[in-house]
């Protein structure tokens, strides 16, 4: 049974920002690196901090590896070395391996070897960021490969009207899930919301759906 929290191994701008983020969070988080310079930069920012090399099954025994509920490893430039930390995390019993890839081929390894999950931050990002580039699109996130959620600046069409009258489920395939009026906050959306110019709305739908949405000019 698993008896800690967080291990995360790497502490690269990807395991460090996470790491943060769980701390942040109010979890207690173990952080590896085999370099000096990390472990000493998160110090006193992580519950505990150990300079150790993960791509040895002795040294990941001696730190209790084995009884943390999810380990993530976030090591990309030194493909052995992922490949080879995940294995021993798998061999140590770890109930979940969150690992990073750098290409779909290390993915598929990660998966081979023992990850229960593989994340893929540098091509999500460039996803991301690309979608945020097309027609009034500010930001996008991709539920499922056929679903997405994107945030995006209300369209010149639907302005002042309400989501009702608009009939955006009908004519346009998605749902307004909430709003954004210039210098206010995010509210949940309802029928009888009406749309303003410079409104910034996030919407769910199929993802082609969903963009086209976002492309409609505003
Ligand atoms: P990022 O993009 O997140 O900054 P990266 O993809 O360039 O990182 P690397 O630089 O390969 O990834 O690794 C991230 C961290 O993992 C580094 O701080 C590195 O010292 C550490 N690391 C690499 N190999 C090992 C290992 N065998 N054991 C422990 N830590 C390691």
């Amino acid at each position: 049974m698993a008896t800690k929290e967080f291990l995360v191994i790497g502490l690269g701008r990807f395991g460090g920002g996470l790491a943060e983020t769980l701390v942040g969070m109010g979890h207690d988080v173990l952080g590896v690196d085999a370099d000096p310079k990390p472990v000493q930069e998160f110090s006193g920012l992580l519950t505990h901090v150990v300079e150790a090399d993960s791509t040895s099954e002795a040294a990941m025994r001696q730190l209790g590896a084995g009884e943390f509920g999810t380990a993530v490893v976030a090591i990309g430039t030194d493909l052995e070395a992922s490949i080879l930390t995940t294995s021993v995390l798998a061999d140590l019993g770890v109930a979940r391996i969150v690992a990073k890839a750098v290409t779909e081929a290390h993915g598929r390894i990660l998966q081979r070897v023992g990850a229960h999950r593989v994340v893929f931050p540098e091509r999500d990002m460039g996803i991301r960021v690309g979608h945020s580039l097309a027609g009034s699109i500010m930001d996008y996130f991709q539920l499922d490969p056929g679903f997405a959620l994107v945030e995006t600046r209300a369209p010149k069409e639907i302005v002042g009207k309400t989501l009702a009258d608009a009939e955006v489920r009908k004519r346009y395939g998605i749902t307004v899930v909430c709003i954004k009026p210039q210098g206010g906050s995010f509210t949940y959306a309802t029928p009888d919301t009406v749309v303003q110019d410079g409104d910034v709305l996030v919407v769910a739908g199929e993802t082609r759906r969903a963009e086209a949405f976002g492309e409609l000019p505003s």
